[in-house]
Parts: structure tokens; C-alpha cells; sequence
């Protein structure tokens, strides 16, 4: 039987963050993935046509560049093949009246768009700015810090400090409100509004949602100050240096390989089981990089749980599903509203009210009537990925039901499986973007959809097409995730770890369980 110190179970970038972090300190590990790629939820490649590469999922990089696993690995990253792309017009919206919202790095452009809607949110955007750059240095490192621990409480201490008791109860009230009660305490235009409340929605926070603010807040900021990141070439370059790196350190990775169980022997994990039949044993540990609706009963044993830890995990809740359509146009999206062509997203609602509705209808298990829409244009800002003269886009559809009962607009019949519904609802999808770019339609060389369904085949840890791997709201979130008690990565059963977008710091690119977790294993062993 093959033997290794850790085996890690999945291949998504907190499982590859995990292997580097324990094959650099010389364990013998082994990473199984499932799939024919790593990644995970970070995968791209030829989708639509040869020449035509497509961030399938992820794109957005800027949690990974700020990591604690970043710092430590990044040059070796680099040197591995790793590059990047900054768009210094990172996001903006447009709106039915033909006008635009783009935001760009450099302050005048930037407060000349907004001044288009309104004079006072010029002032309003200043101040906020200020107020990111005082309180993003205390709050981002939170978000490589284990929860809870001495290192988290002593950095909201040091926070407390240097920005005043009362500055810090300032800063948390705001980042309890919901998005809506965020921006309307702010900005008076509803297009200003509207700007920001689609990033509480990348996760699950509509409008209406509580704890939703931290993060229209914190984005909006961070990609207008930094600008927005991509993978040059494709995010696949970004985990390929990763698994590089983890084999210069003597680590392994194992595609085409699923696990079916962990085996587990006097209540300790001693290894796992694939589901061609081979055993492999892990002297040390196994981590998985799975989502709790997966690991607990599934890859092991509901009976070696202890009740209330089962009752609990069986509680964990996905949010709504998100549904991909990946464009190959033969030109760049015809905007309406000069400025946004450039824009690496347009958000497209267009306004607050539109993204609440959206939620509602999804939740209640309808096609929302106009989902709110991520439209990435990456090829703009990396010409290596299209042939010359021609773009590739990526939207994003948030949210969608993950099993579908019946359609706002009573237009499409559901008849209980995506694959029937997925083309004509990504026609409702184009057809909204067409209205705000007249002839992107005539532009279409080929298309690609992914419903929810399919988020889920290609990464079971998109239960239902969970872009997030679980919904974010309060009570499973910090350290609630993804099980009160348990947000620092161990399990009731010794030497079994779970790390990933289903434990703190949650969905995205940050790479935090997996470096999180290791540390704290070398730690333990
Ligand atoms: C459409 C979409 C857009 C997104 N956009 C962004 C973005 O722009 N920026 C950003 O920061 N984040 C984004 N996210 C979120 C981000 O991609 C994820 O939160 C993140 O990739 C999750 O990483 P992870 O380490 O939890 O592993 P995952 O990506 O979930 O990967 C886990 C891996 O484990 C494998 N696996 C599971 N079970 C087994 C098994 N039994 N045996 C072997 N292998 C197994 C799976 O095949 C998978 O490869 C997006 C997500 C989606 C879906």
C-alpha cells in the first residue's frame, strides 16, 4: 500500500496551498483530484474555440495576491510561469438610459464618472476612499488569521489602538448593515447605489441581507486603489505554477483520481480509499478539501460522528446557484455608454431593487425575471488570450435557482433538470446584454453555458451551482463556518482536516484555509 505523510483530497487551490505549505517543510504528500485538471473553481482553457482561452469560473486573482501564501510562494510562482494582468479599469455599471459608471484607478477619471450623477457622491466617494485606506490595513490581515485565536483577538486589540475604540465600533456597525442600508446611508444616486451592491451579491449578500456591507465596502475600494488582477493567460497558469512548485518540493498530485472514502481506524484518519479500489495510507493526516455535505457522511462514516457535530454539519446551507455563458466574439462588446469597454467587469442589475428581486426570485425557486449580471471582458486586458481582433466573455449570472420550479417571466417551462432549460435562459441572458450593447448578438462566434447542474458535475463542492461553497450570511460565517466550534480546520475525527471555501475565510481566491491549516498541522506533528 502507498504511503505518504498527508494526503490532501481535492485539488482546488486551498488543497494545493495546504501540499506546498507541508512538501516545503519536507512531509511526503500526496494531493488527489477527481478531475483531469487542478484548480477546481479556478480553471481555464479553450472553451468556446481553439484560440479562445476562458477563465471557466474564478478570474478575479486579488485575494491571491494578497496572501500569506502569496508572500511566502510567490516568486518561486513567478519563476514558475505565473504572471499577471492588471486592468486599471477595474469594474463599472451600466444603466437603461444609455449611460455608463466606470470606475478607474486614477482619481479624476474616476470622479468625473461620478460626477456625471451626482455632484455630493463625489465628495461621498472621497471620504469612503479615505476610510478604505485607514481601515484596510487592520481589516484585510484578519483574513489570514485563524478564527478564533490569541493572533486574531490581538490584531483587533492593535485595531482597537491605532484606530480609536470608538472609530473601531464605527467601522463594525457599518460592516453589520446590509449592502442596501450601506450605500443608501452614502450616496444619494441611485446609480451610485447601484455600483456597489453587486459585490455583496458575488457571494450571497443581496440588498436586503445583514453583514452584507463588508463587502460592496471592501471590494469596491480595493479594485478601484489596486486596480482589478487577472492570470496572464489564463488562471490555470496560476495553480499550473502552483502544482510546479509543489513538485520542486518533492510533492505529488494525482489526476483522474476521485476518493470515495477515508479510511478511518480507532477514530483516527489513517488514510483514503479511491474509487478504482487502491488504499493509500496517510501517517500524518488527510486533508480534505471538500465541503461539509460531502465529507461528513459521505466520504466518511455518518456513525463515527458524534450526533450534535452531524446534526450540525447537516445544517450547513448553500446559497442560490450561479449559471456561466462564455462568449468568443469576433469583436469588442458594442457598449451604449462610452467608458466601459475597458472595464474588466460591467455589472449589469442595473439597479438595487433589480439584484432584491433576483434574490427573491431565486430563492423562491423561479428563473429570476432579470438576474443580475458579472460581465468580464479578461480579453481586453490580455491580448493572449484571442486571436487578433476578436474578445472572449465571461458572465456571470447571479443567482439562479439551483432546481428550478417555475419562471418569473412565465416564459421557460422547467421540467426538473437544467440541461433542458440552460439555452433559453442563457438567451434571456444575452438579450439583456444586448440592451445595453445593440448588436453584440451579430458578434457571437460560439457560446458555452454552464447551468448549475453542470458547476456541480465538474466540482462537488458547487452544491447546486453554490458559486461560494455555502452561504456566507452571519451565522455561518467567521467563525460559525462551517460549524460553530469547529472553524479552525480540525474535525471531531483526529488527523482529518477540511479546508476550502466552506471554512473561514470563506469562499475566493485566498488561499487562507489551506496555508491556515498546514501551519497549524506542522504545528502538530
Ligand atoms: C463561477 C464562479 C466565479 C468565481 N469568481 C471568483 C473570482 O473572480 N475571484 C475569486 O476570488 N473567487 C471566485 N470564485 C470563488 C472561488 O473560485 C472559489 O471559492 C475557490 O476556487 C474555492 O477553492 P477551494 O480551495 O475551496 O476548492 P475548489 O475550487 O472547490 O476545488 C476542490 C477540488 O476538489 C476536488 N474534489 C472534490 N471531491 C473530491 C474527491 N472525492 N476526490 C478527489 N477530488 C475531489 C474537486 O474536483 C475540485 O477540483 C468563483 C467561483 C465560481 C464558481
Amino acid at each position: 500500500m502507498a504511503e505518504y505523510d498527508v494526503v490532501v483530497v481535492g485539488a482546488g487551490h486551498n488543497g494545493l496551498a495546504a501540499a506546498l505549505v507541508l512538501a516545503k517543510s519536507g512531509l511526503k504528500v500526496l494531493v488527489l483530484e477527481s478531475q483531469a485538471a487542478a484548480g477546481g473553481a479556478a480553471k481555464s482553457g479553450e472553451l468556446t474555440r481553439p484560440g479562445f482561452i476562458h477563465d471557466y469560473y474564478a478570474s478575479n486573482i486579488g485575494l491571491f495576491l494578497g496572501s500569506a501564501l502569496y508572500r511566502e510562494f510567490g516568486s518561486e510562482f513567478m519563476k514558475a510561469g505565473f504572471a499577471i494582468d492588471v486592468a486599471d479599469q477595474a469594474y463599472g455599471s451600466a444603466f437603461p438610459d444609455g449611460r455608463g459608471l466606470p470606475i478607474y484607478t486614477m482619481a479624476e477619471a474616476t470622479e468625473e464618472s461620478i460626477r456625471s450623477f451626482s455632484e455630493r457622491d463625489v465628495a461621498t466617494w472621497k471620504s469612503l476612499v479615505q476610510e478604505f485606506q485607514e481601515v484596510s490595513p487592520y481589516l484585510f490581515p484578519l483574513l489570514q488569521l485563524p478564527i478564533p485565536s490569541w493572533a486574531f483577538g490581538r490584531a483587533l486589540f492593535r485595531m482597537g489602538r491605532k484606530l480609536g475604540w470608538v472609530r473601531t465600533q464605527e467601522l463594525f456597525s457599518t460592516l453589520l448593515k446590509s449592502p442596501r442600508q450601506f450605500v443608501e446611508s452614502r450616496f444619494e444616486s441611485k446609480e451610485m447605489q447601484a455600483l456597489l451592491i453587486p459585490w455583496g451579491y458575488h457571494l450571497d449578500f443581496a440588498p436586503d441581507t445583514a453583514g452584507g456591507a463588508t463587502f460592496p465596502f471592501l471590494e469596491s475600494m480595493a479594485d478601484y486603489v489596486n486596480g482589478m488582477a487577472i492570470a496572464h493567460g489564463g488562471i490555470s497558469r496560476l495553480v499550473d505554477s502552483m502544482v510546479s512548485v509543489l513538485n520542486s518540493y518533492g510533492g505529488k498530485l494525482l489526476l483522474n483520481t476521485e476518493v470515495s472514502s477515508v479510511m478511518v481506524n480507532q477514530g483516527r484518519a489513517v488514510g483514503v480509499r479511491t474509487v478504482s479500489g487502491d488504499e493509500i495510507r496517510a501517517k500524518r493526516a488527510v486533508i480534505a478539501n471538500v465541503t461539509p455535505r460531502l465529507l461528513f457522511g459521505k466520504l466518511v462514516d455518518a456513525n463515527l460522528f458524534p450526533t450534535r457535530f452531524l446534526a450540525k454539519s447537516k445544517q450547513f446551507r448553500y446559497g442560490p446557484g450561479t449559471m456561466m455563458v462564455h462568449l468568443a466574439l469576433s469583436a469588442p462588446v458594442p457598449w451604449t455608454a462610452g467608458g466601459l469597454e475597458r472595464s474588466l467587469y460591467v455589472h449589469i442589475a442595473p439597479y438595487v431593487d433589480d439584484v432584491a428581486m433576483a434574490d427573491r426570485d431565486s430563492q423562491s425557486g423561479l428563473l429570476p425575471k432579470s438576474p443580475l449580471l458579472v460581465v468580464g471582458q479578461q480579453s481586453v486586458w490580455d491580448r493572449t488570450r484571442v486571436p487578433e481582433g476578436s474578445e472572449t466573455l465571461w458572465v456571470q449570472v447571479r443567482t439562479v435557482p439551483a432546481k428550478p420550479v417555475g419562471d418569473a417571466l412565465q416564459q421557460i417551462v422547467p421540467r426538473g433538470s437544467w440541461d433542458d432549460i440552460k439555452d433559453a435562459y442563457a438567451d434571456r441572458v444575452i438579450e439583456k446584454i444586448e440592451r445595453y450593447a445593440p448588436g453584440l448578438r451579430s458578434k457571437i462566434l460560439a457560446r458555452v453555458v454552464f447551468s448549475p447542474t453542470d458547476l456541480e458535475r465538474d466540482n462537488p463542492n458547487l452544491v447546486g451551482g453554490d458559486s461560494v461553497s455555502g452561504s456566507h450570511h452571519l451565522d455561518q460565517f467567521y467563525l460559525f463556518r462551517p460549524i460553530p466550534g469547529w472553524s479552525r480546520y480540525r474535525t471531531p475525527i483526529a488527523g482529518l482536516w477540511m479546508v476550502g471555501a466552506s471554512t473561514w475565510p470563506g469562499a475566493g481566491l485566498n488561499a487562507a484555509s489551506g496555508y491556515l491549516a498546514a501551519r497549524e498541522l506542522l504545528r502538530t506533528v
